[in-house]
C-alpha cells in the first residue's frame, strides 16, 4: 500500500488535499494522471450504465436538496456511526473498529484506552443556505447522490417517456463525516459515486436484483479483477436494512484486506413512499395496459469511484525483475483507462520536429505524451510506472520508411508500424484491451 500511495504522489495521481497547510484529513486532490484515471472510469461507467441502455436515463442533480429531503430519507435520524473517545488520550474513534485504535499513549501502566461509552454521532455535513445562519436555513451536503434520482423519478419518466421497467443512473460528489478516514482515499469524507436507481413492478424485483448484480460484476472484471481479487458477499438478513429484501457487496482484496467497492440493493418501495409521504406527491405509477396502479420497487447498484480507482492502482501496481538485473515498476492498468495512451518519444533531440508533429496528430484521438529528456531506456520506465500501454518511438530509420517502434508495456515487445495508420493500429488495440 505504501508504494501505492508513494508513487500516486510522486507521479501525480493522488496526494492529500490542502498539502501545503498540512493537510486535511479525509480530503484528497486528483492530479494531471489521477484526474484522467477518474473520468475514464466514469466515462466507462456511463457508458455500461446509460449509453448503452435504452432502459437508463441520466441526471446531474444538485449537491444541496431541500432539507425535507434527509428526513423522507431517514439520514437525520439514523445516518449515524457509533463514537467513543478515550478518556485518557482523546483518540476518537468508531465503536466498532476498535481494533483499529492502537495501544493509548496517555495511560500508566497500561496500554488499553479508557473508552467513553458510545453515542451517535450523525454523518452528514451541515451548511447554511442564504444569508441568515440559523436554523431555518440549515442544509446538507449530500450524503449518497440517489435521494435527488427519488425526487426527480417523475420529472425524468415523463419527460423521457420511460416506461416502469427503467433506471436513473447519476454520477456525483457525496459527503460523510467520517469518524476515522483512512486507508489513502478508501475511505474519504468527500467521495464520487456512480448510483442507478431502476425502478421495477413489484413481481419482477427478484429477476432484477439479479440482472444488475451480474452486469455489475462483469463491469469490475471489464477492469480487470479476476477472481482472485473480487467477490460478491451476499448480506445476512439481520444485515439488511429493515426495508431492504436483498443487498450484496461487490468486494475488492485490497493490501488492506477484502472491503467494499460497491453495493448491489433491493430497496422496495421505501424511497418512493417517504418521499410521496414527506412531500404529498403521488409517486406511483399506472400500468397502460392492465391499468393496474402501483407504486415501484428500487433495484440500485452504487460504486465508490475513488475506492475503484484505488482497486485499479492497487491490482496495477507491480515490481518485476528484468532480464539485466534491474526492477521496473510496471502498472497494469486496462489500456482503454490509462491516463496516458501513447508516449511519442523521439531516439535523440535532433528528431524532435517530426516526432512533435507526429504527436500533435495522434492527440487528435488519444491522450499522448511527448517526451525527449533523458536515455530511452529511462524513458520507457518512467512510462510504465503511470500505465501508458504504448511508446512510440521515433528513430533515425523513421524518416526513411516511414515506420516507428511501438513498444507494449506488458509485454515489453516492438514491432515497426508504419506512421501511416498509426493511429488507427494504435486505436483498434487500446480498444481490443477493453
Ligand atoms: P462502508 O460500510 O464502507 O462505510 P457503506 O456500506 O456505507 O460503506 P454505501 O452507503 O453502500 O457504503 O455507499 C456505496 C458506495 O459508496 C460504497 O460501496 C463505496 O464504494 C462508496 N463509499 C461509501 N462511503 C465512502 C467513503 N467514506 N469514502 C469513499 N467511498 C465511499
Amino acid at each position: 500500500m505504501d508504494d501505492v500511495v508513494s508513487l500516486c504522489a510522486r507521479r501525480g495521481f493522488i496526494w492529500q488535499s490542502s498539502e501545503i497547510y498540512g493537510g486535511i484529513n479525509g480530503f484528497w486532490d486528483y492530479g494531471p494522471l489521477g484526474v484522467e484515471l477518474k473520468n475514464n472510469l466514469k466515462a466507462l461507467w456511463w457508458r455500461r450504465v446509460v449509453r448503452e441502455r435504452e432502459d437508463v436515463e441520466g441526471l446531474d442533480s444538485s449537491i444541496i436538496a431541500h432539507p425535507r429531503t434527509w428526513e423522507a430519507s431517514g439520514h437525520v435520524e439514523h445516518f449515524s456511526d457509533p463514537l467513543v473517545d478515550c478518556r485518557a488520550c482523546k483518540k476518537r474513534m468508531r465503536a466498532d473498529q476498535l481494533d483499529d485504535a492502537g495501544p493509548c499513549p496517555a495511560r500508566q501502566g497500561s496500554s488499553e484506552h479508557d473508552w467513553t461509552p458510545a453515542r451517535h454521532f450523525n454523518l452528514m455535513l451541515k451548511t447554511f443556505v442564504g444569508a441568515q445562519e440559523d436554523q431555518a436555513a440549515t442544509a446538507f451536503l449530500r450524503a449518497e447522490t440517489c435521494q435527488s434520482i427519488f425526487l426527480d423519478f417523475k420529472r425524468v419518466r415523463e419527460s423521457a417517456r420511460q416506461r416502469i421497467p427503467f433506471g436513473i443512473a447519476q454520477i456525483g460528489k457525496a459527503f460523510r463525516n467520517e469518524i476515522n478516514p483512512r486507508n489513502f482515499t478508501f475511505r474519504s469524507r468527500e467521495f464520487e459515486q456512480g448510483e442507478l436507481e431502476f425502478f421495477v413492478h413489484p413481481g419482477e424485483r427478484e429477476r432484477w436484483f439479479a440482472h444488475w448484480l451480474e452486469q455489475r460484476l462483469a463491469f469490475h472484471r471489464e477492469l480487470g479483477f479476476g477472481d482472485d481479487v473480487l467477490r460478491v458477499r451476499p448480506h445476512r438478513p439481520d444485515e439488511l436494512a429493515h426495508y431492504a429484501k436483498a443487498a450484496a457487496d461487490l468486494e475488492f482484496l485490497f493490501p488492506f484486506g477484502w472491503q467494499e467497492i460497491e453495493g448491489v440493493h433491493d430497496r422496495g418501495e421505501w424511497d418512493l413512499a417517504r418521499h410521496s409521504e414527506f412531500s404529498g406527491k403521488d409517486l406511483s405509477v399506472t400500468d397502460e395496459e392492465t391499468k393496474e396502479r402501483y407504486r415501484p420497487m428500487v433495484i440500485e447498484t452504487s460504486v465508490g469511484i475513488d475506492r475503484t480507482c484505488l482497486a485499479l492502482l492497487c491490482n496495477g501496481y507491480a515490481e518485476e525483475a528484468l532480464e539485466d538485473g534491474e526492477t521496473r515498476i510496471v502498472l497494469r492498468l486496462p489500456p482503454a483507462l490509462a491516463p496516458v495512451q501513447a508516449a511519442v518519444l523521439p531516439l535523440s533531440k535532433k528528431l524532435a520536429e517530426p516526432a512533435r508533429a507526429l504527436a500533435a496528430t495522434l492527440r487528435r484521438r488519444l491522450a499522448v505524451f511527448y517526451d525527449e529528456a533523458g536515455n530511452i531506456g529511462r524513458r520507457y520506465r518512467r512510462q510504465d510506472e503511470v500505465g501508458t500501454p504504448f511508446c512510440v518511438t521515433y528513430d533515425f530509420d523513421s524518416e526513411a520508411d516511414g515506420k516507428v517502434t511501438v513498444r507494449e508495456r506488458d509485454s515489453m515487445a516492438q514491432e515497426r508500424v508504419p506512421v501511416e495508420g498509426l493511429l488507427s493500429h494504435l486505436r483498434d488495440r487500446l480498444e481490443g484491451g477493453l
